[in-house]
C-alpha cells in the first residue's frame, strides 16, 4: 500500500475524540486552527466550545465587541490571535458578504492566517489538496525521506508533500499527518515499532530516525585572546564602564586583545593605551568565557601604574564590591576583591 493509504488507515481506526474531527464548516476549522497554534490541544477543546456557544458563526463574531472577543480568549495566550480573529470575522462578515475565500490563496489573505493554516482550513473545509506543512509534518516527511538538507521553513518540502497528498482525502491526510506528529513521530522519542508508514521510512530503515531532521551545524564561535590587569593606582584598582555592544554598561578591568609571551610588550601595549608608568607585578590564573558567538580566553596579570587613560577610576574593596561586573570576568572580579583587601589609600 501507499505512504497516504497506510496513513488514512491507521487515521481512521482511531479517534482523538478532538470536537473539530470531521467538521466542514470553515468558520469552525478555521477557529480550531488559530487556537491550536501555540496551544495544547486538551486547553483548546473548552475554549473551542465556549467560543462557539458565544459566536456560532462569524456573522455573531463579527458583531461581537474586541472586549468580549479578548474575554473569552482570556488565558489561551498570544492575543494578537484574538484580535486578527476578530478583524478577519469583520472582513469576511463584511467585504466578503459572509463567505469565506473559496481556497488557501484568498484565505491567506485574512489577517492571522499563514500559509499552513491557510492550507489546512482548506484542504479540510473544502478538500483542496495543499499539504498542511507545519514544523510537525516537516519532521515527519524529513525522516520519511531521510531528507538530508537543513529545513529553513517547513515550505522547503513543498514538493514532495505535494506528491504524497492524496487528491481525494487531502483535509485528513494533514490531519492524520498532524497526528502522527503529535503523537508517534515525536521530535525526541519517536516510536517507530507502532508507526502506521514505517514501512516507508528510510530514516527508520536506517536505524536513524533521531538523526532527521537535520541540525544546522553550530555556528563556529570566534576565539579571542585577552590579557585582563589588575591594575593598582592611587591605592585602588582600576575599573571602568564598558561602553555600548557586548556587555554594554558592565564593568571591567583594563584589557589588551593578545597574550603576551613577554612583559616588555604587554607594558607597551598597555602604554599605547595611555597607561603610563606600567610596573608588572605578578601573573594571574587563565580564564575562559563562552559567550553566544564569542569566546574570551584570558590570561591577566596584576600591576601598578602611575597614571591612567581617561574613563578608569580607582575603586576600593566597597567600591569594587557594588558595582556590576560580568559573570566572564568573575575569576578576576575574585582576586581582585582579594587585592582591593590589602591595599590601603
Ligand atoms: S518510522 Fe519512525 S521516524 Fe519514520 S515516520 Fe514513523 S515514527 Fe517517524
Amino acid at each position: 500500500m501507499s505512504f497516504s493509504s497506510d496513513l488514512l488507515n491507521w487515521y481512521d481506526s482511531r479517534d482523538r475524540g478532538l470536537p473539530w474531527r470531521g467538521e466542514r464548516d470553515p468558520y469552525r476549522i478555521w477557529l480550531s486552527e488559530i487556537m491550536l497554534q501555540q496551544t495544547q490541544v486538551e486547553t483548546v477543546k473548552g475554549y473551542y466550545a465556549r467560543f462557539l456557544a458565544a459566536f456560532p458563526d462569524v456573522a455573531a463574531l463579527a458583531a461581537a465587541d474586541e472586549e468580549a472577543v479578548l474575554k473569552l480568549w482570556e488565558g489561551l495566550g498570544y492575543y494578537s490571535r484574538a484580535r486578527n480573529l476578530h478583524a478577519a470575522a469583520r472582513i469576511v462578515a463584511g467585504q466578503l458578504g459572509g463567505a469565506f475565500p473559496p481556497d488557501a490563496e484568498g484565505l491567506r489573505r485574512l489577517p492571522g492566517v499563514g500559509p499552513y493554516a491557510a492550507n489546512a482550513i482548506a484542504s479540510i473545509a473544502y478538500g483542496e489538496p495543499v499539504p498542511a506543512l507545519d514544523g510537525n509534518q516537516a519532521r515527519v516527511l524529513a525522516r520519511v525521506l531521510a531528507w538530508d538538507a537543513v529545513i529553513k521553513t517547513p515550505f522547503d518540502l513543498l514538493a514532495p508533500a505535494l506528491e504524497r497528498i492524496p487528491r481525494d482525502r487531502p483535509g485528513d491526510y494533514n490531519q492524520a499527518l498532524m497526528d502522527l506528529g503529535a503523537l508517534i513521530c515525536t521530535p525526541r522519542s519517536p516510536t517507530c515499532e507502532d508507526c502506521p508508514v514505517a514501512g516507508h521510512c528510510r530514516a527508520r530503515a536506517d536505524g536513524a530516525a533521531r538523526e532527521y531532521p537535520r541540525k544546522p551545524a553550530p555556528i563556529a564561535k570566534k576565539e579571542q585572546d585577552r590579557t585582563i590587569l589588575l591594575m593598582v593606582m592611587d591605592g585602588g584598582l582600576l575599573a571602568r564602564r564598558r561602553p555600548k555592544g557586548l556587555l554594554g554598561g558592565l564593568y571591567e578591568f583594563p584589557a589588551v586583545e593578545g597574550r603576551f609571551d613577554d612583559g616588555a610588550s604587554l607594558v607597551e601595549a598597555l602604554a599605547q593605551q595611555g597607561f603610563i608608568g606600567v610596573r608588572l607585578i605578578r601573573p594571574l590564573p587563565d580564564a575562559k568565557h563562552v559567550f553566544t558567538h564569542l569566546v574570551w580566553r584570558m590570561g591577566g596579570w596584576l600591576a601598578a601604574c602611575d597614571a591612567a587613560p581617561e574613563g578608569f577610576t580607582a575603586v576600593d574593596r566597597a567600591q569594587l564590591a557594588g558595582l556590576p561586573f560580568p559573570s566572564a570576568l568573575r575569576v578576576y572580579r575574585e582576586i581582585a576583591e582579594e587585592v582591593a583587601e590589602t591595599l590601603t589609600r
